[in-house]
């Protein structure tokens, strides 16, 4: 590739970058030794589940790194969506983003919200007051901003908008584990955030979740809420459900948070050379996250202009897929154009969101792309490019 030799892209039936393909999500494993370590005391103990020792030393753990007072550790990220409705004590329509992972809505419904999309920025891909106060009406009861990339709307700009309309504000925080704003750590903001820490996030314990807050009688709902049985005080709480975070899990946290600041450090490389070569493509540009001081690096996402790159993001798509690189197109379509929200609630405007939801793709990044991955990847944007006459429409076929 790097030789100045033309080859022939696997979608025209030349041979494949990649003899593997290659994964967008983050996949982190801890070695096989260390994992074999962390869960022997599982084993030795007998002790799977219900807020055992590793559980609670991972919460510790998770609110010092996150400096927070609470971290309440939950099976995944979409209970820990529903747990936090259910806690406010929410009831009516909650204002989010539609171009999210559809688990932002799907939560509330689950919660008997309906969600009320608002439209996102084009330049921070990220909701805003502005666009938050075109849908705000008597009928709205919480604001729920969704930070994505590893990079975050203006929370304290929510904050206040939350306070100016006497509306809580929670935050989907999934992807922003690590992420500071200001002089403030992401986890500390609004009412409470919900943190996904499934495998394919920079803190992956398999399947997790954390709802953080600084608020204690908030932290006593969650915790009662997320068993039957309270692990604290005995608070009345609506509704509970099975939110445990098991024992493995907990051991696979405590191995990622070890490992933590390495994983940042091998995405921000990754993200590094992405930028450097894609500088030279036109009509490919990478985001840079948006809003934070500093990013956990999670995501490498580029924006396609068509006309001067010469191929649409889905044809791009496709010629990377002929050659092992699974880039996806994240989030596709904006969740207010899926079910159920399609069928029972009136097609918002977002103009926005939809034009994103058609121009944005994610590059392979995490522990499965090394330095010469990267490279390759973004070359082959690059030459895609040069070749965009050739391979408008191919599918490969
Ligand atoms: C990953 C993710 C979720 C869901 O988290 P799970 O742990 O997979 O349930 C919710 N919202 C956003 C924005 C996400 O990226």
């Amino acid at each position: 590739l790097s030789d100045g030799r033309r080859r022939t892209p696997a979608i025209l039936g030349g041979g494949r970058a990649f003899d593997r393909d290659v994964p967008v999500g983050q996949m982190y494993f801890p070695t096989w030794q260390r994992y074999e370590e962390a869960l022997r005391g599982v084993f030795e103990r007998q002790w799977y589940t219900n807020h055992g020792p590793l559980a609670r030393e991972a919460e510790e753990r998770m609110a010092d790194r996150l400096g927070v007072r609470h971290a309440i550790c939950v099976t995944n990220g979409t209970i820990g969506l529903m747990m936090a409705a259910k806690a406010l004590e929410l009831a009516g329509r909650v204002i989010t983003s539609s171009f999210s992972f559809v688990a932002t809505a799907q939560a509330m419904t689950w919660a008997g919200l309906e969600p009320v999309f608002a439209d996102v920025s084009l330049a921070t891909h990220h909701m805003t007051a502005d666009t938050a106060t075109a849908v705000l009406d008597d009928t709205v009861c919480a604001v729920h901003p969704v930070n994505i990339w590893g990079g975050t709307c203006d929370p304290a700009e929510f904050e206040a908008f939350g306070s100016q309309h006497g509306l809580p504000v929670y935050f989907d925080s999934a992807q922003a584990f690590g992420c500071t704003v200001g002089g403030r750590k992401v986890a500390t903001f609004g009412s409470l955030e919900v943190f996904s820490l499934h495998a394919t996030k920079i803190l992956g314990t398999a399947e997790g979740g954390c709802v953080t807050t600084d608020d204690d009688d908030l932290a006593e709902r969650l915790r009662n809420i997320r068993a039957s049985y309270g692990t604290h005080a005995q608070v009345t709480v609506p509704v509970t459900l099975n939110g445990r975070f098991s024992e493995a899990q907990a051991a696979l946290c405590l191995l990622a948070l070890d490992e933590f600041d390495e994983r940042i450090d091998h995405n921000r490389t990754t993200r590094s050379i992405y930028r450097s070569v894609l500088d030279t493509v036109p009509g490919a540009r990478l985001l840079e996250p948006p809003n934070v001081a500093m990013s956990n690096e999670q995501y490498a996402v580029v924006e396609i202009d068509e006309e001067s790159y010469g191929l649409g993001r889905d044809e791009l798509l496709r010629a990377l897929k002929a050659e092992g690189v699974n880039a996806r197109r994240y989030f596709y379509p904006g969740v207010h154009r899926t079910l159920p929200y399609s069928e029972t609630l009136p097609l918002p405007d977002l103009p926005n969101t939809d034009l994103l939801s058609r121009t944005v793709l994610q590059l392979p990044i995490g522990a499965l792309v090394d330095e010469g991955d990267a490279r390759i990847i973004a070359e082959l944007v690059g030459e895609f490019h040069e070749s965009a006459e050739l391979l408008r429409g191919a599918d490969g076929r």
